[in-house]
């Protein structure tokens, strides 16, 4: 069943549009992530959605139920704010159960929630707790706690996870999503960072400019990508200029047989080939379709990325740990793109 539905969402301030026709549907209890560059929309459009910016047109309905015109108070929903916007002269209970405090629940009802929450976010026993006693990781979790108190049917989150190091993030990322899991809470979080997305998300949406570029599961946006802009923002991709004509794609001066799996969505136009790192195959020189020469060697650790030139285009292949060939820049070799993988965008 759909919980979420936006049609034709807009949001002006002044004569800028920030949000540019914005429709969307998410069913029950899916983990959504708000995706796109800087300035893209993201906030506005998770704060719209909550009451805290009314639109410009269009509307929203949560359950079926129109609540374009709702107070925020009134609406279901729970937010993490990405200053998390934790109160300093409260306890650590006493902000947590705020949203219920301003709803009229009692005391004793309060003090019961905060317990139940606490144990959610793993903070047990820590309500007496003042704010700037807590660590990063742990404020994260009062916020969350938080945002989850009045049992929202929505649950939106902006950039959560945005102030953690790197390895504590990572952690949160999968307790994050194990929680929202127990609740089954339609959640939508919002990220400029990829990886993120691709690991927590059942749905992500692609964001440029106020318009949704692409909705749909990572793996789905990864492989099939809508436009060039979607290609290169998720994940690592070469994007090269390319024609198609009888049954082939042109590409950096050699005529790739078109093969079943290929996506070519579109033939006309400024055609772009995407091709990622991994699908791009080494072999020695004259034994494939485009010839090419190293230019350097980037060791990541799990596997390691060849960058190379050819006709003049930058490429990006990437091999496997099992590889055992080693490459130097000079190196004349020749580049397979798998069939089956290539993709012509726009
Ligand atoms: P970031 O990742 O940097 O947080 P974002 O994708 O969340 O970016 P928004 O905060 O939604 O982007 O902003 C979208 C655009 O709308 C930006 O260009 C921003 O300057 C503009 N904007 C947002 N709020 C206002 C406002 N109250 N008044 C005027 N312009 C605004």
């Amino acid at each position: 069943m759909t919980n979420l539905r936006i049609e034709r969402l807009c949001k002006t301030f002044g004569t800028f549009t920030a949000l540019d026709d914005v429709s969307l549907e998410i069913p029950t209890g899916k983990f959504v992530c708000l995706l796109g560059p800087s300035g893209c929309g993201k906030t506005t459009l998770l704060r719209v959605i909550a009451g805290l910016e009314a639109p410009s047109g269009g509307r929203i309905f949560v359950n079926g139920e129109d609540q374009t015109r709702m107070p925020t108070h009134r609406r279901d929903m729970g937010m993490v704010f990405q200053s998390l916007a934790l109160f300093p002269h409260l306890d650590v209970a006493g902000n947590i159960t705020y949203p219920l405090a301003i709803r009229g629940a009692d005391r004793a009802s309060r003090a019961a929630r905060a317990e139940e929450l606490l144990e959610l976010v793993r903070l047990p026993g820590m309500g007496a707790r003042r704010i700037d006693q807590l660590s990063g990781g742990q404020r994260q979790r009062v916020a969350i706690a938080r945002g989850l108190a009045i049992d929202p049917k929505v649950f939106l989150l902006d950039e959560p996870l945005s102030a953690l190091d790197a390895g504590l993030r990572e952690h949160m990322q999968i307790e994050l999503r194990q929680i929202q899991q127990s609740l089954g809470v339609t959640t939508i979080v919002v990220t400029h960072d990829q990886k993120e997305a691709l690991t927590m998300a059942d749905l992500v949406i692609v964001m440029k400019d106020g318009v949704i570029q692409q909705a749909g599961a990572p793996m789905e946006i990864y492989r099939n990508p809508a436009n060039a802009f979607v290609a290169g923002f998720i994940g690592t991709t070469n994007l090269l200029p390319c024609a198609i004509h009888d049954g082939t794609i042109e590409v950096l001066g050699a005529r790739l047989p078109i093969t079943e799996g290929d996506r070519i969505g579109v033939d006309h136009g400024a055609v772009q080939l995407s091709v990622r790192p991994e699908h791009i195959g080494i072999v020695p020189t004259g034994k494939g379709a485009i010839e090419a020469e190293v230019t350097f060697v980037r060791d990541l650790g799990e596997s390691r990325h060849v960058l190379l030139q050819a006709s003049g285009q930058e490429i990006i292949a990437q091999l496997t740990p099992e590889t055992q060939a080693s490459y130097r820049p000079g190196d004349r070799v020749s580049l397979d793109f798998r069939p089956g993988e290539r993709v012509v965008v726009t």
